[in-house]
């Protein structure tokens, strides 16, 4: 839908100071001999990770279809988890999922995709006993792998079940979102395309297969779309009361 759009866009006029330097790279330095510099991968990183923007997530249920699952789909293939064709099958990863809900009383029902929270009182960062769990400036709540020691404190400390542990040996591994067996994983926000300017794989699924049921943005800027939706609609915080103030916020429940 047009209007969840995120509030991230590139800009243009760096757009094409990227593409005049990538076709610069490439020159003839003898004859018959050509320098190729590799290309960027992606676009220059967009700024400092500062505590001046939140991301956060805003999910419409109401555009949300019980069947669909685009958006575990576009996680799988981001990161590289649960494709079933290959062979770490049985990790059982809980980067994101899909809940359906049923009220017992009144009939109603309605689905939901579940990952981190992205909680602004993460206990998953207060029980870590190396520092590995860690919420940035923005908001994005991360596992720093290189010392994580895998001993899933904080996958019992999560409320959410939100995070998994990698058992097996890893054959998908993508190089800009790395794995570790015997680490504990969960949802980064893609903070690897959020840094260069791009939507979370899940957002930008949604929008192109399924309802635009996903707005992603910034929640401390108050003229950001989220920001002005939050203001403006009824949400929820799944298990509000235990004050840990999730990023990722509900509507239509
Ligand atoms: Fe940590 Fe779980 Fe909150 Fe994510 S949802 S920040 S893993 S406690
Ligand atoms: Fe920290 Fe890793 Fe233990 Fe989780 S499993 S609490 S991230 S050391």
């Amino acid at each position: 839908m047009t209007e969840l759009h995120s509030d991230l866009s590139l800009d243009h006029n760096k757009r094409r100071l990227l593409a005049g330097a990538a076709a610069a790279a490439t020159m003839t330095i003898a004859p018959g001999v050509l320098l190729v510099a590799p290309k960027p991968a992606e676009a220059a990183v967009t700024g400092p990770v500062t505590d001046k923007v939140r991301w956060g997530l805003l999910i419409d249920t109401t555009k949300c279809d019980a069947g669909c699952d685009a958006c575990v789909g576009a996680c799988k293939a981001e990161h590289g988890w649960g494709d079933e064709s290959k062979s770490n099958d049985q990790q059982d990863a809980q980067w994101i999922r899909k809940v359906d809900v049923k009220n017992p009383k009144t009939g109603y029902a309605f689905s939901l995709p579940m990952m981190c929270q992205h909680c602004e009182n993460p206990p998953c960062a207060d029980v870590c006993p190396t520092g590995a769990s860690f919420k940035r400036a923005d908001g994005i709540v991360l596992v720093d792998k290189h010392i994580c020691i895998g001993c899933r404190y904080c996958m019992m400390a999560c409320p959410y079940k939100a995070r998994s542990f990698v058992h097996e040996d890893l054959v998908m591994q993508k190089t800009h979102t790395p794995r570790g067996k015997g680490t504990v994983e969960s949802c980064n926000m893609c903070s690897h395309r959020v840094d260069h300017g791009r939507l979370p794989a899940c957002v930008e699924a949604c929008a192109a297969k399924a309802g635009g049921a996903m707005l992603f943005g910034d929640l401390n800027d108050p003229n950001s779309e989220i920001a002005r939706r939050v203001a403006s609609i009824a949400t929820t915080q799944i298990r509000a009361d235990l004050g840990l103030n999730p990023g990722v916020l509900y509507h239509g429940f």
